[in-house]
């Protein structure tokens, strides 16, 4: 048995149903991440697995037991961020762990697990949460879902409101747990976050799981890119559509598909034809970002 199961899930909101037989699985130690359109279900579906919401069909089970709302017995070994974290205005960070702490079956050395988040400098100190960044608010939520040396964290959009900096301490930290056996659920827009984190995807759309596998499964199914990089982005860009390649612009480059007739051999002949420098020219697999909306736009169960 996994350590988190959904077998056949549904949750509906008035005619809506926002859960559709939801069925997947989490094992212990992977990076699963939840991604799907705004709207989806991403965030009904955490509230099912920690018990913070009814389902009306099927069961979540969790360490081998069932999980139900407001029962919390089962809940123990499981840590959650969800949408916002359970913050006190008038406590500082270590009062936030020592209150977490205090009714835990099991729980975290508090000054490491402080450390760990990034919580214990002085930027925290005595200062109260309601004086809080919302980057730090996301920290000490964190911390808190960590508290109970959970063996699953769900974290719904972990990522909010953090700097770069933070966003890479938060991925490092979510590594190294999951390297000691720690299973982490993860939802995020940014994808390009979770293609570097995550072990496994499991893609809701309109309610229904329309994929769920490995990431490099997932990402390898998509077409392999050519990116580009010259002098004339869109002049680049129009020389690749009138030679009738599917071809876009991406940030600063331009992402031509690959096909047994345009290979980078190709793509640099044509800027050469168009006397267009290149500065930077890379071939490989579609990202997740582009891979996601590719399978969206062909999911037939999309209403
Ligand atoms: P996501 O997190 O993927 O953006 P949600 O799980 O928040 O999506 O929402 C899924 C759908 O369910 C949306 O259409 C949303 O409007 C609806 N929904 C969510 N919570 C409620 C609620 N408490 N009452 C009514 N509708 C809701
Ligand atoms: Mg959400």
């Amino acid at each position: 048995m996994s350590l988190l199961e959904l077998n056949h899930v549904s949750k509906s909101f008035g005619s809506y149903k926002a859960m559709d037989n939801v069925s997947f699985s989490v094992e212990p130690g992977r990076i699963v991440a939840l991604i799907g359109p705004n709207g989806a279900g991403k965030s009904t579906t955490m509230r099912a697995i920690t018990g913070l919401m009814s389902y009306s069909q099927g069961e979540v089970t969790f360490d081998g037991q069932p999980v139900r709302f407001a029962k919390t017995t089962s809940l123990a070994k499981m840590g959650n961020l969800i949408e916002y974290p359970s913050i006190y205005p008038n406590f500082t960070a270590r009062d936030h762990m020592n209150y977490y702490a205090m009714d835990a079956v099991d729980h975290a050395d508090i000054d490491e697990l402080m450390k760990l988040t990034g919580i214990d400098g002085p930027k925290f100190g005595k200062r109260k949460a309601k004086k809080f960044s919302l980057g730090m608010k996301q920290r000490l939520g964190i911390a808190i879902a960590l508290i109970r040396n959970p063996k699953l964290v769900v974290l719904d959009e972990p990522m909010n409101g953090l700097d770069p900096q933070s966003v890479r301490d938060i991925r490092a930290l979510i590594q190294s747990l999951a390297q000691k056996g720690i299973a982490f659920l993860i939802s995020s827009h940014l994808l390009d976050e979770l293609q570097r984190l995550a072990d496994d995807v499991v893609i809701i759309n309109r309610g229904k799981i329309i994929r769920q596998g490995t990431m490099s499964d997932f990402l390898g199914e998509g077409k392999a890119e050519i990116k580009v990089r010259t002098n004339d982005n869109a002049k680049m860009l129009e020389a690749a559509q009138d030679a009738g390649w599917e071809a876009h612009l991406s940030d600063d480059q331009v992402v031509i598909t690959m096909t047994a007739d345009v290979n980078a051999q190709k793509v640099l002949a044509k800027a050469t034809e168009f006397n267009l420098d290149v500065t930077d020219i890379q071939t490989g697999q579609t990202n997740l970002e582009d891979h996601l909306l590719e399978v969206l736009s062909t999911d037939s169960t999309r209403v």
